[in-house]
């Protein structure tokens, strides 16, 4: 009998497991392929408070607590994940201009310090831009980092403090008790038994919680990387509403990913799980990124490209907390194209509910039951 059951080892099942395991529960993690097998493995690696799709006033505790707490852990763990606190510089042309003025002053008004940067900044910053862009928005705080070893480091530190992490163990089913509660889960050749269960499965979930099916949504991602570059910034990019976004690794690269809009058989990459690349995506990026740097047009080379599959959400925000109807049964899934700015939070806020019942901050913003009548 464990404590705490948690399915799926990406990076938030992981961080789970961690919390649980060092918080003293008897941790069990199932993860039915590889750690990092999903969409953590495939992610882009910022972290961006002020996401177009996430950032909203009443999540802004929970955005700052969560980058505190995965600092600590990288400091406590010495794992080198690829941390850099270098901003985030959000890149406006002509169209997205207002938007960007209003986001600034929306965002600093909550509490989260961002600039309004002109011209001339966003050129000194980024010389070779292309003209066109007219000023941007630079979060200070903002970082980036390497998704997978971020994972692998949660998984490390939790079977360090006691977890028990199954890889190649695929959760089939639930198991009940006579009056329908659920005990336990049910894996090909056994049945496991825990108190608490956590659904860390993100795009998935809707596979073992039917209910779920309309409000997790399986989106196709896609990203690319460059050939090293010189190093030429050291904060992570995006623009277009965040569609586009990148960074350049520590090795020099340009990693690229977005233009999801740009999918023909699956508007905006929305109702499959395939990981296949697509060509119109794939041409996307590569025009995206050189109409933003015209002068690498003919001095860049592209090394790789994938997709991955995250799982979207009505309003983009996580699903955190209890099941509507299982006091014993949490989730932390639909993180949408935002993993990192909210992984640690969920782990702790889900610890503190299984512990003490209640929540050092509220998670009525990701209350579960909020896409379900009150009735149903
Ligand atoms: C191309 C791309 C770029 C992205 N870029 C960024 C970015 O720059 N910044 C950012 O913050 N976020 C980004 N994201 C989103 C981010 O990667 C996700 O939000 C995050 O990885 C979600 O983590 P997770 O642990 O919830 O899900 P996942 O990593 O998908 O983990 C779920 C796990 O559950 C397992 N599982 C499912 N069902 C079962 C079962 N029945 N039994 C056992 N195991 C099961 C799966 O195998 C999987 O490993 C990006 C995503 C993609 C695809």
């Amino acid at each position: 009998m464990f404590d705490v059951l948690i399915i799926g080892g990406g990076m938030v099942g992981t961080c789970c497991a961690y919390e649980c395991a060092t918080h003293g529960l008897r941790t069990a993690l199932l993860e039915r392929q590889d750690l990092a097998s999903g969409a953590s493995g495939r992610g882009g690696g910022l972290l961006l408070k002020g996401a177009t799709d996430l950032f909203s006033p009443e999540i802004v505790s929970h955005l700052l607590a969560n980058q505190q707490l995965l600092e600590r852990f990288l400091q406590n763990s010495g794992a080198d994940v690829e941390y850099v606190r270098g901003g985030s510089l959000y890149i406006a042309f002509e169209e997205d201009w207002t938007f960007t003025q209003n986001k600034v002053h929306e965002m600093c008004s909550a509490g989260l310090a961002a600039e309004l940067w002109d011209a001339t900044q966003l050129r000194s910053a980024l010389p070779k831009l292309t003209p066109k862009a007219v000023g941007g928005r630079f979060v200070e705080s903002d970082a980036q980092l390497s998704p997978p070893q971020l994972t692998l480091a949660f998984a490390q530190a939790a079977r360090e403090a006691g977890a028990e992490i199954r890889t190649h163990v695929a959760v089939h089913g639930f198991v009940r008790s006579k009056h329908g509660e659920i005990t336990g889960v049910q894996t090909q050749n056994e049945a496991i038994s825990a108190r608490h269960l956590i659904l860390a499965t993100n795009a998935y979930t809707a596979c073992l919680w039917p209910l779920l099916e309309s409000v997790i949504t399986p989106t196709r991602g896609q990203a690319l990387l460059t050939a090293p570059v010189p190093h030429s910034f050291p904060f992570a990019c995006a623009t277009d509403y965040d569609l586009q976004y990148w960074r350049q690794t520590r090795s020099g690269q340009i990693l690229f990913g977005g233009c999801r809009r740009l999918e023909v058989g699956n508007p905006f990459g929305k109702g499959t799980d395939s990981m296949e690349t697509t060509p119109e995506v794939q041409d996307g990026l590569k025009e995206a990124l050189l109409s933003l740097f015209p002068q690498w047009r003919s001095a860049i080379r592209f090394e790789r490209s994938w997709a991955g599959t995250m799982g979207f959400t009505p309003d983009h925000k996580p699903l955190i907390g209890r099941l509507p109807g299982h006091e014993n049964v949490l989730i932390g899934a639909g993180f949408s194209g935002n993993g990192l700015p909210l992984v640690c939070i969920t782990a702790s806020l889900l610890r503190e509910l299984i512990v003490q019942a209640s929540t050092s901050l509220s998670l009525s913003a990701f209350d579960p039951g909020r896409f379900f009548s009150k009735e149903g």
